[in-house]
């Protein structure tokens, strides 16, 4: 018998080892960790497959070590899915694995999924319960729920206990009165659901499609404006998955939206809940990952890696803003959450929802074609009306420092009228550059081609693309004339607001001013109590929060996506406006959103601002239907950098000709080309973008053209990466 074994290492296919001597087939094989010779150490890898017979002859395999699992980690239809994305991505079996196993297990520690459970022992029994309700009424506690559970309690339940059951069951334990034995962890309570709102007729009939659905493969799309409660749809479908039994795996784009996410679910169903995130602890991410694949937890919520995670009975997959950019994971094994957890819906059998208000043009075009259902949510619950939008001609309004006349007026009605300002520039710091008016010199990154922004508080310059951080110069370095900030960045903005409405409190809300731990939570914390009435942000205070008293919003600088060099950048833009005013008029007051910008007829703004983001994407989904960009067209963009530039494109070069495309493929070759930010962190960057409407005659292709790039002489000279589906061409 032979194993085909998934090692995390950088290198394509399963690696075949003959099975243990002392291994028979009753043991489970499939989906175990296994010890394996592998170079000249030992290491642990995945059973991805067991078969009779192996390609390379029998004297050259190794035999494999210990089996390290009873049974499987990964069961059917979860092999299959995570073979299926090592596949379609390009990437190492054995390193898509690895990202699906947490830190512990792939070391190989044990699963741990074996739990102690007390029971009280025939002495134990005997106790007067009046006597000890006397003298000891903690144990009288303990006892009392121990005497109607004939085989004991687990210490996970335990746990819920309130605290001090520890001290009281070794006391107990001490006198003889309990003892423990071992248990499967499987076991957990069953799920309490309090009763939610009554639903709107929109909500109703989106939530009974989707728990009509339950129980087979459906994808849907929700697409709801900020504010008609999606939640409360998510919440009703959850609700019929769990009355079944069954788990709900919700994705969130960002670690930062967890908490006010899950004290809502924490609200609404008394049930176990586990969450995945890359800021868990090693330990906490192993007790995560083993409460859902062992079924103990009801509801999963986790970001992006969380579509990775086995779960025993799963009944409904949620994709929260499905559009967000941050579902895509950007470093070794690039995948895309949202598009990962459609295909394991629909492997695993059940629905999944994808819910956004300004959904992806990929989902929009997906419902166009019959693959996804829409589900429309249209009215605000609560009568609260949608927000007017304005644009702002900054050709013809002066404006200080960034803010024009009209914003200034505005802001100053609203203020007094008591309401809430919020204000939106995706600019963090003082100012993108520092400027000599002298000689014409900026501040620009040594090792990339970008400015290094001022941070002003902090007295430093800094490159956001590869963290250089410098010292703020006294003067000009070439021709010693004082040097001059340009543009803004929230720093600047807060700094001039301070000056135009000093007696409003203002927080500003960007990765400067919230990376102590906690300062996150106080400053929306002074935001929802009405200590602050003017917030400065960037995209980080337009993401999932909730902002009852804003009654003006103002983007400064809409025109940074229109001409943006992505094929994207328009749809981005769209998104980041609509989820920014989104945050205005939630309650009763009516919300007011100004949009500054220098092109105020651009046919993509005026159309977002009159008809609205459906009218908005119908128009964009044209655009890229006539160009043939996603979802018109499938890319594959390899990727590559190194110190000079002429080793990169020598390598791409290369590359490029392996290339041997069937004219029936009808793909289209793109560069090489320089990367469209040429050098970053001192490497100069390259790329070659691969276009075509058949997507799957193009993945055909891709193994064996990699196979080749790996053997040639240039791909050891550069840093090359292969994206599937890229979301940006940068
Ligand atoms: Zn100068
Ligand atoms: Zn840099």
């Amino acid at each position: 018998v032979i194993f085909r074994v998934a090692i995390n290492a950088p290198l394509p296919g399963l690696f075949d080892y003959l099975a243990p001597a002392d291994w028979d087939t009753s043991q489970a094989a499939e989906g175990c960790r296994v010890e394996v010779p592998f170079g000249r150490s030992r290491t642990v890898g995945v059973i991805a497959g067991v078969s009779p017979s192996s390609e390379i002859p029998g004297q050259r395999l190794k035999r494999a070590g210990r089996v390290l699992d009873q049974s499987p980690l990964f069961k059917q239809p979860m092999l299959r899915f995570l073979g299926w994305a090592a596949a379609y991505y390009q990437h190492p079996p054995g390193e898509v694995y690895a990202s699906a196993l947490p830190l512990a297990l792939r070391q190989g520690k044990p699963l741990g999924d074996r739990q102690l459970a007390w029971a009280l022992t025939k002495e134990g029994r005997q106790q007067d319960p009046v006597v000890l309700a006397r003298r000891a009424p903690r144990q009288w506690d303990l006892w009392q729920r121990l005497h109607h559970r004939a085989d004991g309690i687990g210490e996970f339940e335990l746990a819920t206990l309130p605290s001090g059951w520890r001290d009281t069951l070794r006391r107990m334990a001490d006198k003889g009165w309990v003892s423990d034995h071992p248990v499967a962890a499987a076991a957990s309570r069953e799920p309490v659901i309090h009763p939610g709102p009554q639903l709107t007729p929109d909500q109703r009939s989106a939530a009974d499609q989707v728990t009509t659905s339950l129980g087979g493969y459906e994808s849907f799309l929700l697409f709801g404006v900020t504010g008609s409660g999606k939640t409360e749809v998510y919440f009703d479908a959850m609700e019929a998955v769990l009355r079944a039994g069954r788990q709900v795996l919700l994705l969130v784009p960002e670690i930062g939206l967890t908490p006010q996410l899950m004290e809502r679910i924490a609200g609404r169903f008394d049930a176990h809940l586990a969450t995945l995130h890359s800021g868990l602890a090693d330990g906490e991410r192993l007790k995560a990952w083993r409460e859902a694949a062992s079924g103990r937890a009801h509801i999963v919520v986790g970001t992006r890696s969380a579509v990775l995670v086995p779960l025993h009975k799963p009944g409904l997959i949620v994709v929260d803003e499905e559009h967000d950019p941050s579902f895509k994971q950007w470093e070794g094994f690039r995948y895309s959450a949202r598009d990962l957890a459609v295909v394991r819906a629909s492997m695993e059998g059940v629905p999944i929802v994808l819910g956004s208000a300004t959904p992806s043009l990929e989902s929009l075009g997906n419902v166009q074609r019959g693959r996804y259902r829409q589900l429309d949510l249209a009215e605000r619950p609560g009568a609260a009306v949608h927000p007017e939008i304005r644009l702002i001609d900054l050709r013809a309004h002066a404006s200080t420092e960034g803010l024009s006349t009209p914003l200034v007026v505005t802001m100053g009605q609203h203020l007094e009228a008591g309401g809430q300002v919020l204000l939106f520039l995706n600019r963090r710091g003082y100012a993108p550059t520092l400027f000599c008016p002298g000689c014409g010199w900026t501040s620009r990154c040594q090792r990339c081609d970008a400015g290094m922004v001022l941070h002003q508080r902090q007295r430093r310059l800094h490159c956001h693309h590869c963290d250089t951080r410098r010292p703020v110069p006294v003067a000009c370095p070439e021709c010693q004339q004082p040097l001059a900030p340009v543009g803004q960045g929230t720093e600047r903005i807060e700094e001039t607001l301070g000056r135009l409405f000093p007696v409003y409190p203002m927080v500003r809300i960007d990765r400067d001013t919230t990376q102590r731990k906690g300062a996150m939570a106080e400053k929306l914390d002074d935001i929802r109590s009405g200590r602050a009435r003017i917030l400065v942000g960037t995209q980080m205070l337009t993401k999932g929060h909730d902002f009852p008293e804003v009654s003006l919003v103002g983007v400064l600088n809409a025109d940074q996506g229109l001409f943006g060099t992505d094929f994207r950048a328009s749809e981005r833009l769209a998104q980041t406006i609509v989820q920014v005013a989104g945050r205005a008029g939630r309650a009763e007051r009516p919300g007011l959103v100004l949009i500054q910008t220098l092109y105020p007829e651009h046919p993509l703004l005026t159309r977002l601002v009159s008809d609205g983001y459906a009218a908005f994407a119908e128009a964009a989904l044209q655009e890229r239907r006539e160009s043939g960009w996603p979802p018109f067209s499938h890319l594959v963009l390899l990727r590559a950098e190194s110190a000079r530039m002429a080793q990169t494109m020598a390598f791409l070069e290369a590359a490029s000709s392996l290339l041997n495309l069937p004219p029936a493929l009808q793909c289209k070759v793109l560069g090489p080309a320089p990367a469209p930010m040429e050098k970053r962190a001192g490497r100069f960057r390259g790329q070659l973008l691969l276009e075509s409407h058949q997507r799957q005659g193009m993945h055909a292709l891709l193994a064996g053209w990699l196979k080749e790039i790996r053997e040639l002489p240039e791909s050891r000279r550069v840093r090359w990466s292969l994206d599937v589906d890229p979301i940006e061409l940068f």
